[in-house]
């Protein structure tokens, strides 16, 4: 590991003031279980960190009447555990519990988890790699290479690395915004707009500043979160990133889909909310037949590579379960 700058500012307006005067390249530290590993692998070479996991301001979790408020330190254990996240939106508990380990789940935040980084093999792997993402220019090994955990939808020639992360595909799925903090002021990022497809510069991943810095994630709350699930489904089921996951959240009435939200995971270049099929269901009624629909539409634009289409139809029977699941629970 390459040598580099700590420090750790003991106020928010401290840490602000630090990612102002950084030099460039500088990161945010939060619970560290992505980013130390890959400065170790030399993926990433920080000159600096600014250390904010022990800041009280960032901790904070907050269950109002209008909305779910978790401060970008809190701990992903901690919010999973919540009483009014467990028993009130089980899609965002159960994204939280299947995101990791235990012990990764008591060290990693729920801001640092939303800008973790791809598992690209490829992009992991060092300098012997063609990566567009680590080096712009370079090529895509993936592309025409192992590519059975890369992403169907989202891609484009350039990357069509996966995002790996669970806890934003719930957040999508509940119009969830990120408020964050820069010198330039406060600003609020709808999570929809927080993450981006590659395009033709896959090293941009996100719609952050260099030196703007989450400080709370907000959820609306919605009779839907009752009537949720986060479905994941992967090669081994302690610990993995997803193959295909859905988070679905509805209202049913009378058999009838009201409010219907879908978000997939494990399957896309950014968090991906299946818009069309929500529209689908939207007022049908809540069969076998209408989630499997539901499922196919999701994938309906996928464009899979040389061994990963067999993650279509996995992904359209996450969807279908996913659905099944959430409606058993919003019809309690
Ligand atoms: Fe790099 Fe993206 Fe290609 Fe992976 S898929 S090798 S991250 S450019």
């Amino acid at each position: 590991m390459r040598p580099f700058a700590y420090f750790a500012p003991g106020s928010l307006s401290g840490a602000v003031a630090a990612l102002r005067d950084a030099v460039p390249g500088t990161k945010v530290l939060a619970g560290g279980t992505t980013l130390y590993d890959l400065m170790k692998l030399g993926v990433e070479t920080p000159p600096a960190v600014i250390d904010v996991h022990r800041l009280p301001e960032l901790a904070t979790i907050d269950a109002g009447e209008r909305e779910l408020v978790f401060g970008a330190g809190a701990r992903m254990a901690d919010v999973a555990e919540h009483p009014a996240v467990r028993d009130g939106y089980p899609a965002l508990a159960e994204s939280l519990w299947r995101a990791a380990s235990q012990q990764l789940r008591n060290m990693a935040t729920v801001g640092g988890n939303l800008l973790q980084r791809t598992r690209c093999s490829y992009f992991r792997g060092g300098s012997e790699f063609a990566c567009n993402k680590r080096e712009p220019g370079s090529g895509c090994a993936a592309r025409g290479g192992h590519d059975r955990t890369h992403a169907l939808l989202g891609t484009s020639d350039a990357c069509i690395a996966t995002y790996p992360g669970d806890w934003a595909i719930a957040l999508l799925a509940f119009d969830a915004v990120v408020d964050v903090a820069g010198p330039r002021g406060d600003r609020t990022v709808p999570l929809a707009g927080l993450h981006v497809e590659p395009g033709d510069d896959p090293a941009r991943e996100h719609t952050l500043a260099a030196d703007e810095l989450i400080l709370r994630i907000r959820v609306p709350v919605t009779p839907a979160g009752r009537g949720s699930t986060y479905l994941k489904i992967r090669d081994r089921e302690s610990y993995a990133f997803a193959l295909a996951s859905a988070a679905v959240a509805l209202t049913v009435e009378d058999g009838v889909v009201g409010d219907c939200r879908i978000a997939l995971g494990g399957v896309a270049t950014r968090p991906w909310r299946a818009t069309e099929a929500e529209r689908v269901l939207r007022g049908a009624p809540l069969t076998p037949g209408n989630a499997r629909r539901a499922g196919e539409i999701a994938f309906a634009g996928a464009r899979p590579g040389t061994h990963n289409g067999f993650r279509i139809e996995l992904g359209i029977r996450t969807v279908a379960d996913a659905v099944r699941t959430a409606g058993e629970r919003a019809a309690r």
